[in-house]
């Protein structure tokens, strides 16, 4: 099978074999993707000249039921993702769900949101500030559609959720996506899209994607264009240096890779219900997704006279994790992505390693016959302890994009911050803790470091959403390292894909602009 791309209306293959996709369980080949020799150029002319015009014909509120009626596809085929899910990226069911589910819960929240907005197609922002003496000349501010294309490019782990987050905003808000999934995990993204296309009667030029290769779609962008970038941080600082999107003057958003934290209060006794709520999600950082999620646990901050039991604690869940094919139906965990990201994670449990000691991990889990070791892309859940935490650099440092947790103690909270602070920016940290007071000066120091804080007592319990799980009411990215990104965060994320003009002039101009639903604040 050869996964093309789709855009001016049409599927389109690449002129070589392509680059192969493959199971990370075995190695088997299922798939090639390939764009060489295609006119990448064309996607966004069409999207430009057809796109733009097309989704302009319709309202804040229709584009909503555009996006209800993408989910309504994607709910139609989603046992077919759930397969290619685990075939691709060596996907449990409960992977798959984060990923296809999160894809399909993201655009039903965005439908919901875009349908409550009506019959407009521009926001005026409430209030309004008198300019001269005399009470004629007034300044308001008003968002438009910036009439360019939406380039959106993600990383390999999240091919359905990754595209369909970024997909709905650039829609409600008029402007056309041309996606580029990372190619390692791109039949997917391809599967649906195809799906869609064909049967969810959305607007011509309004979705493009492009599977193959990212860096000439760069070159297509122009001013009123965007690009937003999923992925790590060296190839993030490559689209930042490059000098055809500093020149367009095209918006830029990235969201990269980072060292989240959680830290475990000195007030979570050992067996208690916070011990065992901070146990539960460390766990959960070592087995779901393989460990392959950007806002995933990497550091635990742990109060000294919690650590032993802590380790113990997560030591033992981990040892009974069943590690395999996610085919099999006792399966709770399955490789990564495939051989090359296995390599690099080794890579950087090799840097942590040296400044850490092996806890558990890093050997064949008993779950895995010897050969099924050797050929898949398995890393057992690798639990670190970093006994110098201030004096170690790497810790802070090297994201190891697997199933690894590095557990370092801490005597103060300050001193925790501080240590969460080394990170560089991250996207999220979580507390556990049950002192309000203890939390809200976490939450002061480590905010400007964080794109989002969960913090859990005993009265939030288990009904939270998860430290690595990405809510579309929340804005998602983070400072510094994270990318200094945004998105989602419900409507604000609108604000990316309009222009926001100071409009000076007479009450009788506003008067004509203005209505109950034109104004919003975004
Ligand atoms: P990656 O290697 O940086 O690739 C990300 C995307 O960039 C892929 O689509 C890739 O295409 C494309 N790309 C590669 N070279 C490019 C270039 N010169 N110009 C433009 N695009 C280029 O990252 P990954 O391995 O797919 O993903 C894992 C990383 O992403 C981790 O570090 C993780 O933390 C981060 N991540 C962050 C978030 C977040 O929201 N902050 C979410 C998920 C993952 P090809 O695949 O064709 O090379």
């Amino acid at each position: 099978m050869k996964i093309g791309s789709y855009f001016a209306g049409a599927w389109h293959a690449g002129k070589r074999s392509g680059q192969p996709l493959v199971n990370p369980v075995n190695q088997n080949v299922l798939a090639h993707v390939d764009s060489s020799g295609l006119d990448l150029s064309r996607a966004f002319d069409y999207a430009r000249s057809v796109g733009l015009p097309s989704l302009a014909e319709l309202s804040f509120a229709e584009r909503g039921a555009v996006l209800k009626s993408i989910a309504e596809v994607l709910i139609k085929h989603r046992d077919r993702y759930v397969e290619i899910a685990r075939l691709n990226s060596g996907n449990t069911a409960r992977d798959a769900s984060i990923d296809i589910d999160g894809g399909i819960g993201v655009l039903k929240f965005y439908a919901r949101a875009a349908e409550r907005l009506g019959k407009s197609k521009l926001f005026i922002e409430p209030g309004q500030d008198q300019l001269a003496k005399e009470p004629v000349f007034f300044s308001r501010h008003i968002w438009n559609t910036r009439p360019g294309v939406a380039l959106q490019i993600n990383a390999f782990n999240f091919p359905s959720w990754g595209m369909w987050e970024k997909v709905a905003t650039a829609f409600i808000a008029g402007v056309p996506s041309v996606v580029k999934p990372a190619t390692s995990t791109a039949w997917l993204s391809a599967e649906m899209v195809g799906d869609v296309v064909a049967e969810a009667n959305i607007p011509a030029g309004s979705i493009s994607l492009i599977c193959g290769q990212a860096a000439p779609l760069v070159e297509c962008l122009s001013a009123m264009d965007s690009l937003a970038f999923t992925g790590s941080s060296g190839t993030a600082l490559l689209i930042r240096g490059s000098l055809h999107v500093l020149e367009s003057g095209a918006r830029l958003n990235i969201e990269a890779d980072s060292l989240n934290s959680t830290v475990i209060g000195p007030d979570a006794a050992v067996g208690g219900p916070l011990f065992a709520l901070a146990v539960r999600e460390i766990v959960k950082a070592l087995s779901v997704k393989a460990g392959q999620l950007c806002t995933n646990i990497r550091r635990v901050l742990v109060h000294e006279s919690i650590l032993p039991a802590l380790q113990d604690a997560v030591a033992a869940e981990i040892s009974r994790i069943t590690i395999g094919d996610p085919a099999g139906s006792d399966i709770q965990m399955g490789p990564l992505v495939n051989l090359q990201q296995r390599d690099a994670a080794l890579e950087g449990i090799t840097k942590l390693s040296k400044e850490t000691k092996l806890v558990a991990g890093a050997a064949r889990p008993h779950t895995l016959s010897e050969a099924d070791w050797l050929r898949g892309a398995f890393i057992a859940p690798t639990l670190l302890r970093c006994d110098d935490p201030s004096g170690a650099e790497n810790v802070h440092h090297v994201e190891v994009f697997g199933p690894c947790v590095t557990l370092m103690s801490y005597r103060t909270l300050t001193e925790a911050a501080a240590l969460i602070v080394r990170g560089g920016g991250s996207l999220a940290a979580s507390v556990f803790s049950n002192d309000a007071e203890a939390a809200a000066d976490l939450v002061a120091a480590l905010g400007p470091w964080h794109g989002r804080l969960l913090v859990i007592d005993e009265t939030v319990g288990k009904n939270h959403t998860g430290h690595p799980i990405v809510m579309p009411q929340c804005v998602h990215g983070g400072p510094g390292r994270a990318g200094s990104g945004e998105e989602q965060g419900g409507l604000r994320a609108l604000r990316f894909h309009m222009q926001r003009t100071a409009l000076q002039g007479s009450p009788q101009l506003f008067q004509r602009l203005s209505s109950a639903e034109t104004e919003f604040t975004l």
